[in-house]
């Protein structure tokens, strides 16, 4: 323990550099969403602006589209917003998930966003209405100061092999399992 600690402390002391981050948060535990919202807060507070896209169905408002939204310096997209995720059309849904990242692409082409939050983009992924080729190019030619954020459970390989950081949830309990529903500030 003690000697992790150590080794810990060494590479703190070594990590001199600034660059735009690729943090992947996934696994089946809950914080992953709430966590990248909890860097969108932190970057509000240095004056970056900022820009989230949200791969989920647009079905209920959250706390944080709530709060975030009209904040001055967010840039907001509920991608599947208007149109719907899940046709069981294949084709349709792709063309869907290829418009919504059209919008997200535009942020990660924008210098003056310093941190982006890609919600539950794994969720588009899994199903096969983007590629992940697609997706990492878009990322690896974004401007090198700004971070990324992607959340979602199941990410594929090749995004955890690109990202810098990278956190796996792990779901010990979920009160969910006990019957309590999505309690509003705390799951949504
Ligand atoms: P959060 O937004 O709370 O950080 P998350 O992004 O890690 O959660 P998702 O997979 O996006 O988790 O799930 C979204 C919703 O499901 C949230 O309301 C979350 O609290 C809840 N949830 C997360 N993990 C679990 C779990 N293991 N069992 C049941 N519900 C979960
Ligand atoms: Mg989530």
């Amino acid at each position: 323990m003690q000697r992790k600690k150590v080794v810990v402390d060494a590479a703190i002391d070594r990590a001199d550099r600034d660059q735009g981050l690729l943090l992947l948060l996934t696994g089946n535990g809950k914080g992953k969403s709430s966590s990248a919202f909890g860097m969108l807060a932190r970057a509000l507070g240095h004056g970056m602006q900022v820009g989230v896209a949200q791969f989920i169905k647009g079905c209920s408002t959250t706390g944080e589209e709530g709060f975030f939204r009209h904040q001055p310096g967010v840039c907001w997209h509920v991608l599947g917003d208007g149109f719907t995720w899940e046709t069981q059309n294949l084709a349709r849904d792709t063309e869907t998930a290829q418009r919504g990242w059209a919008v997200a692409r535009e942020m990660l082409r924008d210098e003056s966003l310093g941190l982006v939050v890609l919600d539950e983009l794994t969720y588009p992924l899994k199903y096969g209405w983007l590629e992940v080729e697609t997706i990492l190019a878009d990322l690896a030619t974004r401007p090198p100061m700004q971070h990324v954020v992607i959340t979602g459970r199941a990410a594929p390989e090749a995004l955890i092999n690109a990202a810098d950081t990278v956190a796996e949830l792990r779901d010990i309990k979920h009160a969910f399992r006990d019957g309590v529903r999505a309690q509003k500030g705390v799951d949504l």
